[in-house]
């Protein structure tokens, strides 16, 4: 059985290189959808607890990314931002690509998944930069 949470954080970013408007620096209202699973339910009736689940996604992403500014590690904006906000060092996360709605899909999926108890499965990650814009993984069907 699924489990689904859903959650809103706001973050910059910019896509340095892209040809369009997604190379400056801007601001989204980001939607993060997470569904985990179990074959079996647990004695209260549930795959996990809610807020045991909203713990480990708090914990794993909204407290890092949540009015934070997501760029690539070899951004140039990088050091500039933390420079201007010294006393905020952990407000700008530098991922290992560019802050696609993808590349943050891939981190929040890897960040998420290793904080579940055992016995929980992660199913779906997805994020979403605007109403119709987004990404998504989910774990292949076996
Ligand atoms: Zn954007």
């Amino acid at each position: 059985m699924d489990l689904t949470t859903s959650y809103v954080f706001d973050a910059a970013h910019r896509i340095a290189g892209h040809p369009g408007k997604c190379a400056w620096l801007h601001g989204h209202t980001y939607h993060l959808d997470v569904t985990v699973s179990s074959p079996t339910l647990n004695p209260l009736g549930m795959v996990m607890d809610f807020d045991d689940l909203r713990d480990a996604v708090r914990k794993a992403v909204l407290d890092l990314w949540d009015h934070a500014t997501l760029l690539a590690a070899d951004d140039p904006l990088g050091p500039a931002i933390s420079a201007v906000q010294r006393d905020a060092p952990d407000r700008v996360i530098l991922l290992p690509g560019h802050p696609t709605a993808e590349v943050l899909t891939r981190e929040a999926w890897t960040r998420i998944e290793s904080r579940l108890p055992a016995g929980i499965t992660l199913e779906r990650v997805a994020i979403s930069e605007t109403p119709s814009c987004g990404s998504a993984i989910s774990r292949p069907k076996t």
